[in-house]
């Protein structure tokens, strides 16, 4: 590995806003019957001095993200721990690092670390595939999915790594049943992004030579993805297609976070959820079409009423919570009420140099008109930012005033920041 020659010799010219790929090993311990990194035998590792200086040179251009393409970067903890310790070290205070791990590898030591790295500084992506112990067994995997699940857990206490948690469809004996459970159970784990792929049989896997034994039914031609299985039909796999759209619009995007929080009460499981939007989607035609954000807002309201008769003004309440989450929103749906009633407050609120001090420090510098048009100050029946720290909790109704400011956004969803205010002027007698 030491002899590879390093691709970024001529500097980082033309790679403004693109994800730099990076490699510290190649090859693969473990043996996952899908995968043709299990072929090649043994792991080769760059040595560490050369690893660093390279990852210095990335430092110091200050590229925006750098994704290892190492097939499993923890299975060697030395070689893991001695780069992420550097880059700790070394943190240029921007560049976010990507990588592919085994989450069950992780020991304590390991773990308590990474709670402490700079929010931003790590992305994790882990595969768990299925939670079904036999077809974690028919494809040859060795994940201990209660270890990886303690693992990412924790991590997510720290409140600083991004987790990306992947699944696969198609795989033996994991039939539609089975995939809602192991949605389920990745699901609760409560990634910031959860894949779900589908199988890939290709040339050369040990699941090529058994797909027979497990009826795979493939595309001949690439991508070689999987069309059927004795324990999965075709129908079955549109269907998750299609759920697998609804992931990506709907969680993924971290646009409707409170939004689906609350209808997940209304189903027995999150993937009976997902799985009655995708249907939804498909018997409105609602795939054939491109739709802005302002129409998927609506689209979720309309399914809401739709498939549940309760009553709506909550959910109008969170979903309008999840938009100004985005943005100072300009364009309204028809079912958004603007706050005519409470525009005097909103102005009185910009024009108070102690709320400007208390609440937006940072905006010193503005006038009362440029901080209005850079936050927002909006009331709410309900108080969601009480409900948001214990979502078991019933949403209770009390006005309350939130304000948010869109300089500072989350780092994993890139929210914007949110803070209840109190405000001087009764906002009741506004009515
Ligand atoms: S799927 Fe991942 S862990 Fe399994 S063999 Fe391939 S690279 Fe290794």
């Amino acid at each position: 590995m030491d002899d590879l020659p390093y691709v970024y010799e001529d500097g980082f010219e033309g790679f403004d806003h693109r994800i730099i790929y990076y490699e510290s090993s190649r090859g693969c311990p473990f043996n996952c019957q899908y995968c043709l990194s299990s072929i090649e035998k043994g792991v080769r590792i760059k040595s560490l001095p050369i690893v660093l200086k390279e990852l210095q040179q990335f430092l110091d251009a200050r590229v925006m993200q750098v994704k290892f393409v190492d097939r499993t970067f923890n299975c060697h903890k030395k070689h893991a721990l001695g780069i992420w310790q550097y880059l700790h070290e070394h943190d240029n205070g921007y560049t976010n690092f990507h990588f592919e791990i085994s989450a069950d590898l992780l020991d304590e030591e390991t773990i308590q670390f990474l709670k402490v790295v700079r929010p931003g500084l790590f992305q994790l992506e882990i595969g768990v595939q299925s939670t079904n112990e036999s077809t974690i067994h028919h494809i040859k995997r060795k994940t201990n999915f209660l270890k990886l699940a303690d693992v990412v857990k924790s991590i997510n206490e720290g409140h600083n790594i991004h987790q990306h948690l992947d699944l696969i469809a198609g795989l033996p004996e994991e039939g539609y049943a089975s995939f809602g459970h192991s949605f389920n159970d990745v699901y609760a784990l409560e990634p910031h992004q959860l894949q779900l792929g589908f199988l890939k049989i290709l040339n050369g896997s040990g699941l090529k030579k058994d797909a027979k034994k497990f009826g795979i039914i493939y595309k001949e031609k690439a991508p070689y993805e999987v069309l059927g299985t004795t324990a999965l039909s075709y129908d079955e796999i549109i269907r998750l297609k299609m759920i697998e759209e609804m992931v990506e619009i709907y969680y993924n995007s971290g646009n409707f976070y409170f939004t689906i929080k609350y209808m997940e009460k209304y189903f027995k499981t999150p993937f009976e959820l997902y799985e009655a939007l995708g249907d939804y989607w498909l018997e409105n035609n609602l795939h054939l079409l491109n739709h802005n954000k302002v129409k998927l807002y609506t689209i979720l309201l309309e399914f809401f009423r739709e498939i549940l008769s309760v009553d709506e003004k909550v959910l109008m309440e969170l979903l309008k919570f999840d938009m100004y989450l985005q943005e100072k929103v300009k364009k309204f749906p028809y079912w958004l009420e603007r706050q005519e009633q409470y525009k005097g407050v909103t102005i009185n609120f910009y024009k108070d140099e102690e709320n400007i001090k208390k609440y937006l420090p940072n905006f010193g510098q503005y006038t009362s008109k440029q901080i209005s048009r850079m936050t927002h100050l909006e009331i709410f029946p309900l108080d969601i930012i009480k409900w948001s720290k214990d979502f078991t909790k019933p949403l209770e109704w009390r006005k309350n005033a939130v304000l948010f400011d869109y300089h500072t956004r989350d780092i994993f969803r890139n929210n914007a920041k949110y803070r209840t205010v109190e405000l001087i002027y009764n906002i009741s007698q506004e009515m």
